[in-house]
C-alpha cells in the first residue's frame, strides 16, 4: 500500500513538474516569437517607392512626408514595394473628409482630379503584419472660365463661373456694359461673378473678358444684350401722395437699404427659381416708363407692381435671411429678404410686416400683407431684385434659376 501511495505520489509529481515545464517553455515562445516579431517590424518593414513623372520618392511606414507632391491633370503615380503586400487599400482625405477608399489592384494610383492639396494613405497588409503610408500631393490646375449664357436682355445678367484658382493665383473680370465693381463669391470648388446688365444697357454685342497671369491667359466671351420694348405708363397721384416723394425722404429710406446690403451673405441661400411672391394682377412691369402727373420728366419703374386687395398674403420669393423690415416713409412697411451672393429682393407698401430682421426665410413663407403704405395709389406690392445696387427683371428670375450652368 505504502508503495502503490509512494508510485502514485511520484507519478503526480512528475504530472505537475512536467506541466509546469510546459507552460514554462510556452511562456518562453512567446517571449522569443513577439521579441523576434518587433525586430522583424523595425527592420524589415518594406519601403514604399513613388514614382511620379520620373521623379522618385521612396516613404518608410507610419511617418508622414509633409511636403505635397506636385501633380499635374496628366500625372501618373506607379509604386514599388520591397516587399509587394497582399493588399493595398488607398484612401483620398480632402482636409478630413474622405473622397476615396478603393482597394488597389494594380498600379497606378488613383489621383484627384480637382485643384487642391490631398493625403493619400495606403494601408498595406502582409502575411503577417501590416502598415500605413502617408503622403501629401498638391493638385494645380490651369485657372478655367466658364459663362452661364451668351445672350440676354437689358435687366438680366450674365455669371462668370472661375475654377481652379488657388491662393497665389489672382483673376480679373471686365465687361463694358457695366461700370461698376465687379465682385467674387466662393462658389462651387472656385468662384462666382454675377454681372448686372442694366435695364437702360444699350442692345448690341460685347466682350466679357477673364484673365490671370502666371501663366497669362485671357478668356474672351462674346454676348450679345438683345433689344426689348418696355411699357411706357401715365400715373396720376393726388397731391399728398406726391408730396411724400421727395429727395430728402427718399436720402433718408436709403440709409436703411445701404446698411441692409452692405454686408451680403456670402454662400447661395437661394435654391431654383424666384416665385412670385403674391397673386394679382400686374399694374406696372419692370422698367416701365413712367410719367407722373403733368411731370415731363419720366421714370424708370425698376420692379414689377401687383395689385390686389389690401391683406393678400405676401410670400418670400426665395430661400433667405430678412436684413430690414422696417416702416419706411416712401416705401412704406419695407422687406428686404438677402439671398446670398449680392442678390436681394424688396417688398414695398406692406400693410403689415410678419417677420423680424434675422430671420431665416424659406421660399413660399408669408412674410407679410399686402397694403398702400409710403408713397402709393392702392393696395399693390412694389417687388424689385437687386444685385448689390443694380434693380434686375424679377420675371427673369421667376423663370429659372439666374446661375445655372450648363
Ligand atoms: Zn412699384
Amino acid at each position: 500500500m505504502k508503495k502503490l501511495t509512494l508510485g502514485l505520489s511520484l507519478i503526480i509529481i512528475i504530472v505537475i513538474i512536467s506541466i509546469w515545464y510546459q507552460n514554462r517553455s510556452d511562456l518562453d515562445n512567446n517571449f522569443v516569437s513577439d521579441d523576434l516579431l518587433t525586430s522583424d517590424e523595425e527592420v524589415l518593414l518594406p519601403q514604399l517607392q513613388l514614382v511620379i513623372d520620373d521623379h522618385i520618392t521612396t516613404l518608410s511606414s507610419d511617418s508622414e512626408n509633409p511636403t505635397p507632391i506636385n501633380l499635374t491633370p496628366d500625372s501618373l503615380m506607379q509604386f514599388n514595394f520591397t516587399t509587394q503586400p497582399n493588399n493595398i487599400v488607398e484612401t483620398i482625405y480632402s482636409n478630413d473628409n474622405i473622397l476615396l477608399t478603393d482597394k488597389i489592384v494594380e498600379t497606378p494610383l488613383a489621383l484627384p482630379q480637382q485643384e487642391g492639396i490631398y493625403k493619400i494613405e495606403l494601408t498595406c497588409t502582409w502575411e503577417d503584419y501590416s502598415s500605413t503610408y502617408s503622403f501629401f500631393v498638391f493638385l494645380d490646375l490651369p485657372i478655367t472660365y466658364k459663362i452661364n449664357q451668351h445672350s440676354a436682355y437689358p435687366g438680366d445678367s450674365f455669371a462668370i463661373l472661375i475654377s481652379n484658382v488657388n491662393e497665389e493665383e489672382n483673376f480679373h473680370v471686365t465687361a463694358p456694359f457695366y461700370n461698376e465693381a465687379l465682385d467674387f463669391y466662393p462658389y462651387e470648388d472656385g468662384f462666382l461673378c454675377i454681372i448686372p446688365i442694366y435695364a437702360w444697357s444699350t442692345p448690341g454685342k460685347y466682350q466679357i473678358q477673364a484673365s490671370n497671369s502666371e501663366p497669362a491667359l485671357t478668356n474672351t466671351f462674346d454676348v450679345e444684350i438683345l433689344p426689348k420694348a418696355f411699357d411706357v405708363q401715365y400715373l396720376q397721384v393726388t397731391e399728398s401722395t406726391a408730396a411724400i416723394n421727395t429727395t430728402d425722404n427718399s436720402a433718408n429710406d436709403q440709409v436703411y437699404f445701404d446698411a441692409a446690403r452692405s454686408n451680403p451673405i456670402q454662400e447661395k441661400l437661394w435654391e431654383g427659381a424666384f416665385i412670385q411672391p403674391t397673386d394679382g394682377k400686374v399694374t406696372t412691369d419692370y422698367c416701365a416708363t413712367r410719367y407722373t402727373n403733368d411731370n415731363p420728366t419720366p421714370s424708370r419703374h425698376l420692379a414689377i407692381d401687383i395689385a390686389n386687395t389690401n391683406g393678400t398674403p405676401i410670400m418670400a420669393s426665395n430661400h433667405g435671411k430678412v436684413v430690414l423690415a422696417k416702416e419706411l416713409i416712401i416705401t412704406g412697411n419695407t422687406i428686404v429678404i438677402d439671398h446670398g451672393l449680392g442678390i436681394f429682393t424688396s417688398s414695398f407698401h406692406l400693410s403689415e410686416i410678419d417677420v423680424k430682421e434675422g430671420d431665416f426665410v424659406t421660399k413660399g413663407d408669408v412674410i407679410g400683407k399686402m397694403g398702400s403704405t409710403g408713397y402709393s395709389t392702392g393696395p399693390h406690392l412694389h417687388f424689385a431684385i437687386w444685385k448689390n445696387g443694380t434693380f434686375l427683371n424679377p420675371w427673369t428670375f421667376i423663370e429659372k434659376d439666374p446661375v445655372e450652368f450648363k
